[in-house]
């Protein structure tokens, strides 16, 4: 299955709501969800008779929290069925692995201005978990794991900017960040409250139960 390669402002205006997906562009005004917000096509979803149905409502919230985190169907299906099996609600277990993904954790600790950029730099072999090379954006991290640049990789433009630009204070309290050697770490695993209050996990449980 091909990763989606078209307009990434195309899968908020599906979902309408700002997935956040391309980085400074996403809180400025030149966001085009804060112009308009009807669906590729003009089209727009209420306005149909009788509304939108129950079915179609659990697939935009499924949809909403894949886009968001840039997981196709047959990976997401698989964080899925480890979901069913976690400690506590499955919607709940559900976002926290698709929070624990470490190209996320480098979208959160502010080496990514998008969790695109991030996959690619780890794809990119720029990150180190524990020390070691981690290319593998879909890895998912543990309670003090320490995440940081590989020595080559701080000598780039791109590093040094980011390096300037990091922010701790928006860094999620369950990570830490040492700023002065960009490492991060994480505190321990997120909690329901750590993740954005935008997805509703109930329906995407209910669009996988039928
Ligand atoms: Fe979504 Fe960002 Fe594009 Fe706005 S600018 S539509 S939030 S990806």
């Amino acid at each position: 299955m091909a990763r989606y390669t078209g307009p990434v402002c195309r899968l908020c205006r599906r979902s309408g709501d700002k997935l956040m997906l391309k980085g400074d562009r996403c809180p400025s005004p030149k966001c085009p969800l804060e112009k308009r917000s009807t669906p590729p096509g003009g089209r727009q979803p209420q306005r149909r008779r009788g509304g939108v149905s129950d079915r179609g409502i659990q697939l935009r919230e499924k949809q909403k929290v894949r886009f968001s985190y840039g997981v196709l169907e047959r990976q997401f299906r698989r964080f899925f069925a480890e979901a069913k099996r976690g400690p506590s609600t499955t919607g709940e277990n559900l976002l926290v692995l698709l929070e624990r993904r470490l190209d996320n954790v480098v979208y959160r600790l502010g080496f990514a201005d998008s969790r695109a950029q991030a996959r690619q730099l780890v794809r990119h072999g720029h990150i180190l978990v524990n020390g070691r090379k981690t290319d593998i954006p879909s890895f998912l991290v543990r309670s003090g794991d320490v995440v940081k640049w590989r020595e080559t990789s701080t000598k780039t433009e791109y590093y040094k900017r980011i390096a300037e630009e990091v922010d701790e204070g928006f860094v999620p309290a369950w990570l830490g960040l040492d700023k002065e050697s960009m490492t991060g770490r994480v505190l321990n695993l997120p909690g329901r409250d750590d993740i954005d209050a935008l997805f509703n996990e109930k329906a995407v449980i209910e669009y996988y139960s039928r």
